[in-house]
């Protein structure tokens, strides 16, 4: 997770930091059978940032890690588009597609891919952009975190833009409550 703002997500394996009890939180809900996605706008490709294949080495670092700790993703979607991009992008991803969130593409295509109904499905997110994705799609329950502030965001950029947000572990006993009910 990242904070708000022009900050992007992580994309070199060296970025990547889980939050603290991520595994113990989640895993929960891979034992109850409960597929869990990851839906990230990635729009660092095209801003020259960095390749596909980081991104593709950071995800798979990413499923080595959650899978230590017994968790595994269904799946994970990945908006690799921006609409302006940046000189040194890979053109091929600049364009105005309909999977950076908040539009609902990404959400959409797992829906589809997977035979979920997104009324069933629960969503935690650390923005403005999730919100809106989950809203679009038709999500049945979104959960608004603080963004965890990672060391590898320089400290001017570590805005906490929602006091009001859950911390992750509210928003996963609150997604726990409503799947148990
Ligand atoms: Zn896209």
């Amino acid at each position: 997770m990242n904070p708000e703002g022009d900050q992007d997500s992580a994309y070199f394996q060296s970025q990547l930091e889980l939050y603290p009890q991520a595994t113990e939180l989640l895993r929960p809900f891979c034992e109850a059978g409960v597929p869990i996605f990851l839906a990230t706008n990635q729009p660092g490709i095209s801003k020259g940032h960095f390749t596909v294949d980081d991104l593709e080495e950071m995800h798979a670092e990413l499923e080595r890690r959650l899978k230590a700790g017994g968790v595994s993703l269904a799946g994970i979607y990945s908006c690799v588009h921006h609409p302006v991009g940046k000189a040194g992008g890979d053109p091929q991803y600049v364009t105005d597609c309909d999977c950076r969130k908040p539009k609902p593409g990404l959400l959409t295509a797992i829906a589809q891919d997977h035979g979920l109904d997104l009324t069933q499905a629960i969503m935690i997110g650390d923005s403005s952009a999730d919100e809106g994705a989950a809203r679009a799609a038709g999500i049945g329950a979104f959960f608004l975190v603080r963004a965890f502030i990672s060391e590898v965001v320089p400290p001017a950029r570590r805005v906490v833009p929602f006091p009001e947000a859950l911390t992750f572990e509210q928003a996963i006993r609150k997604a726990a409550a409503r799947l148990s009910s």
